[in-house]
């Protein structure tokens, strides 16, 4: 049921002859847990108003995964019994082997398309060890997001012990488990244990951080009660290539391309006021159409644009892959089509000239189908300015409103697509990067699945202690089509 067809408001939502299935549909096939306050967070019992049913159902081990980590978050989150005495390890400096709860500590770092893929990392890492996550809020991931689990809250205390620290943390900190590795201080047959580690995993990390992803430094790590950590990366793909993890994944996630679509669903619920811009939108501009095709824009290019060959390379994309119809420039009379389609663009970008181009040809010329074309960008923010809270209400916001669309064109190497096409189920088609201001041909390729890009993964053996192509262990962690060093799950 989407708004624009079946149900026409909110209020038809009371009209359903299956309330039964209804409820199932709100709770999204059960990835949801019941027991919310409704108004606290719309979004959670809204979203599925506006998103077509989803073909991936998650597996009935997954959601009895999350009920059991449901279950462990109450038990060990904030303010808890067991949080308060395993806070006082962290402060006594080692581990004392008595573990009632383990931890990982996210911490707020990058911009925010990064932001959600390394949260939705963390906590997949937090299921496969039996970790509780919590969450750094940084500036404003408690003005973004609601809260995803059942009544304790994912928001790390503000007086925890650490966070002072987490700005400073890096991979020459003294407690960075790469740079323990690297001095020789920490090893399999060490004694005693920190009681935390920090994890150095951003794309500038060093060969002694990437072992975090060897099975024998896994085992070292699951003796520390509090892992700290820092990324801006999606490394889910590596995690597939532990074998200590790869029994768990695969019962986890049948359908291996939907680990970001299903865990991102269950964590991402936009906050009252992100959700007001998302459907106040929605209803306005992409409601009525009968195709909606989402087109992100991202350009990595110095010089502030708009580029010609961008709007070239979009352009030949959308034509070529019959996404959107060709206009008729020699102003011939136009016949009506018997019946029209309405289709709508939703163009997202920091700047506003790919947007008009777009608008103004399609208001300039007739289509050669009959079909009309309407063009609409939310906001053009100029560049990136992720300390302002609006500006990423604004981002979050439009990485939603893409999600909802049908089709979708997405930027080479943008996590702000990649949460896109996640979110809405999504296989887009990925405008390839242009080499010397010249787009390439084929303009665009479609993705061989809808998950996110390892931007920067480990290529090592951790067997043989050597180097290796990790992107051809097994045929379902490939190399991305958009960064060849890229890893992805397919
Ligand atoms: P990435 O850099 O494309 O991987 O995506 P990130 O989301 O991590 O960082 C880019 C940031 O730039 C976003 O979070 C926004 O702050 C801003 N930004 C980039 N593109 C857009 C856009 O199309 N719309 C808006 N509102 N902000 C954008």
């Amino acid at each position: 049921a989407r708004v624009h067809s079946n149900v026409t408001s909110l209020n038809d939502v009371n009209d359903y002859s299956k309330p039964a299935d209804l409820y199932k549909d709100k709770l999204l096939g059960g990835l949801l847990a019941a027991g919310f306050d409704e108004d606290s967070c719309l979004s959670r019992y809204q979203s599925f108003l506006y998103r077509k049913t989803a073909p991936h159902k998650p597996s009935p081990y997954l959601l009895s995964k999350l009920r059991n980590y449901e279950d462990l978050h109450r038990r060990c989150g904030p303010h808890t019994q067991s949080y308060n005495k395993m806070v006082e390890q962290l402060k006594s400096g080692h581990s004392t082997g008595s573990m009632d709860c383990q931890y990982v500590v996210w911490i707020s770092f990058s911009g925010l398309g990064n932001r959600i893929l390394t949260l939705a990392s963390a906590f997949l890492y937090a299921l496969l060890t039996n970790r509780v996550l919590l969450v750094d809020r940084g500036k404003d991931m408690d003005d973004l997001f609601c809260e995803p689990f059942p009544e304790k809250s994912w928001f790390l205390p503000l007086d925890f012990p650490l966070t002072d620290q987490f700005n400073d943390f890096n991979n020459e900190s003294p407690q960075c488990h790469g740079n323990m590795l690297k001095k020789n201080v920490i090893n399999t047959s060490t004694e005693s244990l920190p009681s935390y580690l920090y994890l150095h995993l951003i794309h500038d990390y060093q060969d002694h951080d990437k072992l975090f992803f060897c099975d024998g430094d896994q085992g070292i790590l699951g003796k520390v009660p509090w892992l700290i950590m820092k990324t801006d990366n999606y490394f889910v793909p590596s995690l597939f290539l532990i074998p200590s993890f790869e029994h768990e994944l695969s019962k986890l996630f049948p359908e291996k391309e939907t680990v970001f679509h299903l865990l991102g669903r269950y964590l991402f619920h936009p906050s009252n006021h992100v959700w007001g811009l998302i459907t106040r939108y929605y209803q306005t501009y992409l409601a009525k159409a009968d195709e909606r095709i989402g087109i992100q824009i991202r350009i990595f290019d110095t010089g502030t644009g708009p580029f010609q060959y961008v709007i070239d390379q979009i352009l030949a994309c959308t034509q070529k892959e019959k996404l959107l119809p060709e206009v008729d420039t020699q102003e011939s009379v136009v016949t009506p089509a018997d019946n029209p389609k309405l289709k709508v663009v939703l163009m997202t970008s920091l700047n506003s000239g790919y947007y008009e181009n777009f608008r103004n040809m399609y208001w300039e010329h007739p289509t050669v189908t009959g079909d009309v074309v309407g063009v609409y960008q939310p906001s053009h923010e100029e560049f990136q300015q992720t300390e302002k809270k609006l500006h990423n209400r604004k981002a979050w916001a439009e990485m939603y409103l893409l999600s909802l669309t049908d089709m979708l064109v997405t930027s080479s190497w943008s996590t702000f697509g990649y949460v896109a096409q996640g979110l809405g189920g999504l296989k887009p088609w990925i405008l390839m990067k242009p080499e010397n201001q010249t787009a390439p041909d084929p303009p665009c390729r479609r993705a061989m699945s809808m998950e996110p890009c390892f931007h920067a993964p480990p290529f090592y053996d951790c067997k043989a202690k050597k180097g290796i192509d990790t992107g051809a262990l097994v045929p379902h962690v490939r190399h991305c089509e958009d960064m060849s060093w890229g890893l992805k799950v397919v």
